[in-house]
């Protein structure tokens, strides 16, 4: 079978009708190990036995619900390569939202010290060292198996100004901070949007905190206040109906300039705040 005729019978496979395209594209590529532009170019090429057989279990795989990025190993996060397995959320395109809203507020040649809180994959903090090269960044995550794909991250990525610690938020961590971020388990497990599509084969310990969908992030609130310099900042994700609850916590903990930013589809999704 060549390559034109696989993907169409892929296509044909895939549950999703809009998506069903790119996904049929990007495991045939992964089977191959080649670009999207080389399939482009090559449709005639043969698709030989073991690289078929290859391709058709991820397919199968991939209508079993399981994401795209886990079959593949990668996801792109600001520009970033990054590996991705099944024991690290897969960083979303929102998440970016948040590392932008801190890099606003961090100068160019400002030597701080950041702390990125449940780092998972690495993603927020890598994105943050590999634009602030004068910063240093702390990466902290309680899970050891999400550490060490952070650790492969880094090493890939060949950045020195960042640091893995494995821990609970901030308690592996001394000294004050310049910035903390985190992008927290927000989804309450109640919520019946843990039932559905990519996110069922996600950790469950990334995505939710239990029955109290902002006990992260209250618990991150308190702990980081007394750990941030003055004028320090905090930026966190939350689900787009935890703006308001999340600005009135930070206003109540004493923090200063509080406010909500809404992320491309127009929903407020990461609030910041200042020690005074
Ligand atoms: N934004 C993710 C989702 O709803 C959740 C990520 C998180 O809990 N930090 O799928």
């Amino acid at each position: 079978m060549n390559i034109r005729d696989s993907l169409a019978e892929a296509r044909h496979l895939l549950a999703s009708e809009s998506e069903r395209r790119l996904e049929a594209e990007v495991l045939l590529c992964h089977s191959l190990g080649v670009s999207r532009a080389w399939l482009y170019a090559n449709p005639e090429q043969e698709v030989t036995g073991r690289h078929h057989d290859d391709f058709l279990q991820l397919i199968q795989r991939r209508r079993q619900g399981e994401p795209i990025a886990y079959l593949t190993g990668i996801r792109e996060f600001w520009s970033l390569r990054l590996k991705v397995t099944p024991d690290v959320l897969i960083p979303r395109p929102e998440t970016e939202l948040l590392v932008e809203t801190a890099l606003a507020r961090i100068p160019f040649d400002a030597s701080w010290r950041i702390a990125d809180l449940g780092t998972g994959s690495g993603a927020i903090a890598l994105a943050i060292a590999r634009e602030r090269p004068c910063c240093k960044v702390y990466a902290t995550d309680i899970s050891a198996a999400a550490l060490s794909i952070a650790q492969e991250n880094v090493t890939s990525l060949n950045l020195g100004n960042i640091r893995l610690l494995q821990g609970s938020w901030l308690s592996p961590l001394q000294g004050k901070f310049n910035c903390i971020v985190s992008n927290p388990p927000y989804v309450s497990s109640d919520d019946p949007h843990m039932n559905e599509g990519d996110i069922r084969f996600e950790p469950a310990s990334a995505l939710t905190p239990g029955a109290d969908a902002m006990a992260c992030i209250r618990h991150i609130a308190e702990e980081s206040l007394p750990r941030l310099e003055e004028g320090g900042l905090l930026a966190f994700e939350h689900g787009c109906e935890q703006g308001e609850v999340s600005r009135q916590l930070l206003l109540q903990l004493g923090y200063a300039d509080v406010e909500t930013i809404r992320d491309l589809a127009g929903l407020e999704r990461v609030t910041t705040g200042k020690m005074p």
